[in-house]
């Protein structure tokens, strides 16, 4: 029956794993738990189905379709997790188990992909043909839809902007093995390593500066620290959140003069706390560099619940670029 429809929504992060039970139109109910930290291949595809069971028993059997947004990297055809950084497994089947065991379609890509397909649909990118999702979080992501097609690539993996290299003369050393990075430079879990090696290279920014002191007596600080002290005017934080901004403009105008987008929506805990700090001066930067009409820069308006949204959409509308990549184990 039209207006019935139930789907159901995954957003797998490498901490928190949400899931929403939503109609064609919101989210009617989520629940977050913590991401399972070991176990085999499938285990996180088990969990996600028991705690939908122990929360919508009656309702999921009903459930159209499921949409999962996954932290990378994916092989895509597979649905798989391969060798996720933030995660001790090896590999993580999510599309063979979640179709195998709810007995329901499931199409997985990665969360900044799925977060640009859900702006498209819910959120500020509506009325958009050409937009790109950009996400300023633990790492660096995005998403991108070039004349209302969602980019994928050969694996799922068009989307790897945090790598953008932003300095090729840095020795700062990105998580992937390569230097000088975007994300090596903005991604939440790096920046207390920005913070060492600027100290590194200019002592003198440990003067007055209690993140300094405290890296010094190596004590582990966090992003939400480093962004804590720059509002009290932390010197090194000062330095630390100015390179983000410069490393960000840099970023985000090289994947603008690529993709060509109307609108870009950026996303993520690190942005979306700090919006007040970042968003004009990234703005700033990134529009010194931009050779094509500049696009609007606006933060998403869907919160914490971009992945989410992302895997509605993509349950409700699966992008054809991907049905043509997971039809094989569909039609198994
Ligand atoms: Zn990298």
């Amino acid at each position: 029956m039209i207006g019935m429809a139930r789907y159901l929504a995954v957003d797998l992060g490498a901490t928190k794993t949400r899931i929403a039970l939503c109609s064609q139109d919101r989210i009617l109910d989520k629940i977050v738990f913590p991401t399972p930290k070991t176990g085999d291949n499938t285990t996180i595809a088990e969990s996600i189905v028991v705690k939908a069971r122990e929360k919508w028993s009656s309702i999921l059997d009903s459930v159209e379709a499921v949409g999962v947004a996954s932290i990378g990297p994916l092989d895509l055809r597979r649905g798989v997790i391969v060798k996720p950084p933030n995660l001790l497994f090896n590999e993580v089947k999510l599309l063979e188990p979640l179709e195998r065991i709810l007995g329901k379609r499931v199409y997985v890509v990665n969360d900044a992909v799925a977060a640009a397909w859900g702006e498209k649909h819910f959120g500020s990118g509506r009325s958009f043909e050409n937009l790109l999702y950009v996400t300023l979080s633990t790492g660096v992501g995005g998403g991108v839809i070039v004349n209302n097609h969602l980019l994928l690539g050969k694996q799922g993996n068009a989307h790897e902007i945090g790598h953008i290299v932003v300095d090729y003369n840095s020795e700062l050393k990105c998580g992937c093995g390569g230097y000088g990075h975007w994300e090596a430079y903005a991604g939440g879990r790096n920046l207390p390593r920005v913070a060492r090696w600027l100290l590194e290279r200019n002592p003198g920014l440990a003067s007055g500066s209690l993140l300094a002191k405290r890296i010094l007596i190596g004590e582990q600080v966090t992003s939400i620290d480093i962004f804590t002290l720059y509002r009290s005017n932390d010197p090194l934080a000062l330095e630390v959140v100015k390179q983000f901004i410069k490393a960000t403009g840099a970023g985000l105008a090289s994947a603008i003069n690529s993709y060509d987008p109307e609108v870009v929506i950026i996303g993520g805990g690190v942005f979306i706390n700090n919006i007040d700090i970042l968003l004009e001066p990234i703005k700033r930067e990134a529009e010194r560099n931009i050779v094509t009409t500049p696009p609007l820069i606006q933060p998403t308006t869907l919160g914490d619940d971009v992945g989410l949204y992302g895997a509605l959409t993509l349950a409700i509308e699966p992008p054809e670029e991907l049905l043509k990549l997971q039809s094989s184990i569909a039609t198994r």
